[in-house]
């Protein structure tokens, strides 16, 4: 049993029964086998939980943003408590491997409930403008929150904490895929005392549940995170009520490497980063442009680090890598893999098929392309899998091209010895977020996108304005 009530929702601080029988099974991605199942919410069940988060914002949002910080250090003590059982979740119906889902999958809840009080410390809830007037930063009202599978808790803990931080109530429909992790939370966010209705929970799938919620005409926004096709989706239900939308979507993110760069160390940072929680990671650096040079040692290197990478099974310590999270995402990656030898990509190691002696989970061996073209699809689609490409440049413009030319703009890598290059590419390359030499993002920070990896904004004070409204007081 991972969570008391898988078959039903929490809505207005109460553990309610679904209006449908329909289930959604949870699999183990290890295993395959099934082990749980969670209700399906109907449009009724949505209706439920946004009525309460409705009647409970009238009160939520005269709270103080003192108050509210108050209740994030609340549910941080009781998130400590039970971390384990969300742990336990993540590591099953993810896959994730046991150090992983005990470690970072579970602890950055932490690291943004303590980046959000901090938050609501540097923000201004009321300030006067130069002319006279002022203005008061207002929680945006309740507010839809559909969240992926990839980092479960991670995802839910930007949209349900800095909603609550901004005063706003919500309703949380989580992945289908990763439901556990979520209910667990909702028993730890009635522990530590979140007004009835503040937090709502409806699982089910997207096209049903999401849509409901997408659709609703009293929901004020909707921050989404999930597939490109996902989040047009939730937009085009969302601007027949002219709601606020905060989209969080795909990645094919570019990593330059450049000939004075300490090729060893940027080639581990990025495998590391591709292949970590097997290749499911948004902002990974999955199309590597390296300055000719240095190419065909960074082949080599490349395929050296890459070899490092051990599969195995989640339940094991270790660093090893698990499974991908079901057989849809499985043939995805395997049809991309093939199509990146149909179309004459050199392969360096990994391929199709699944890791010797891992045949009945949904496995997939870490994969390096080299020597790939603009018009590739594995160059073009996101594969979110431990697979990678590999080419050549011979300028920093023609880098900053080929790293510009997708439809998407999440992330961009840089690796180089020189500072005003790093500093020269970081404000043409586009993307939400630049990392160079190997840096990380650090809570507090804002992520998100531009082009079609969307343009909401998470995490820190930038996360917490997002569910804001400006009022302007002129008197
Ligand atoms: P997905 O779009 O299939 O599902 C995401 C969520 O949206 C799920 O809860 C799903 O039920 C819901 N959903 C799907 N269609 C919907 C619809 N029509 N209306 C309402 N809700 C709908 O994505 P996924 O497969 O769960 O996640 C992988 C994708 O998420 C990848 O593209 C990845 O890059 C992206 N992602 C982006 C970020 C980011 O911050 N930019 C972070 C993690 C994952």
């Amino acid at each position: 049993m991972y969570a008391q009530y898988p078959l039903k929702f929490y809505i207005g601080g109460n553990w309610v029964a679904p209006t449908s029988d329909a289930v959604i099974p949870v699999e183990n991605p290890a295993t395959g086998a099934e082990i749980a199942q969670v209700a399906l919410g109907t449009e009724t069940d949505v209706n439920a939980a946004v009525s309460a988060a409705l009647k409970a914002q009238k009160s939520f949002r005269q709270t103080t943003p003192a108050d509210r910080k108050d209740l994030l250090l609340r549910i941080l003590s009781i998130y400590e408590t039970r971390a384990a059982d969300v742990s336990k979740a993540i590591r099953d119906e993810l896959g994730a491997p046991y150090d992983l889902a005990y470690g970072a999958q579970t602890g950055v809840a932490l690291g943004h409930l303590r980046a959000f009080a901090d938050a609501i410390d540097q923000l201004d809830f009321e300030h006067n403008l130069p002319n006279g007037s002022s203005v008061i930063k207002e929680p945006i009202g309740v507010v839809g929150l559909i969240t992926p599978w990839n980092w479960p808790i991670h995802q839910i803990s930007l949209k349900v904490f800095a909603a609550l931080a901004a005063g706003c109530c919500c309703v949380l429909k989580p992945s289908e895929v990763t439901p556990l992790n979520a209910l667990v939370l909702a028993e730890i966010l009635d522990e530590a005392g979140v007004p009835a209705g503040g937090f709502n929970l409806v699982n089910g799938d997207g096209q049903t549940t999401g849509a409901a919620l997408a659709r609703h005409p009293k929901v004020a926004m909707m921050s989404f995170t999930g597939s490109t096709a996902g989040g047009m989706a939730v937009a085009q239900e969302s601007a027949k009520s002219i709601k606020k939308v905060a989209l969080e979507l795909g990645g094919k993110s570019p990593c330059l490497i450049f000939a004075d760069a300490d090729l060893d160390a940027a080639m581990k940072s990025t495998l590391s980063k591709v292949f970590g929680n097997s290749g499911q990671n948004c902002n990974a650096p999955t199309r590597i442009l390296v300055e000719r040079p240095i190419y065909e040692k960074a082949k080599q290197t490349a395929s050296e680090i890459a070899a490092t990478f051990v599969v195995g099974d989640p339940q094991k310590r270790g660093n090893h890598i698990g499974p991908v999270a079901n057989a849809r995402q499985w043939h995805h990656i395997q049809s991309l893999i093939q199509s990146g030898l149909d179309q004459g990509a050199n392969l360096l190691i990994g391929g199709p098929g699944k890791p010797d002696g891992l045949e009945n989970g949904h496995y997939v061996q870490p994969t390096v392309f080299a020597d790939v073209t603009a018009d590739m699809d594995i160059v073009t689609t996101e594969i979110f899998g431990p697979v990678v490409v590999m080419s050549p440049f011979d300028t920093e413009d023609e880098a900053v091209n080929f790293a510009n030319d997708t439809d998407y703009g999440l992330a961009a890598f840089v690796h180089s010895a020189d500072k005003g290059r790093v500093d020269r590419l970081t404000r043409q390359l586009e993307a939400g977020m630049v990392f160079s030499n190997g840096a990380d993002i650090s809570y507090g920070s804002p992520f998100g996108g531009c082009k079609k990896s969307g343009y909401g904004r998470e995490g820190g004070v930038y996360g917490i304005e997002e569910f804001q409204a400006a009022k302007l007081v002129s008197c």
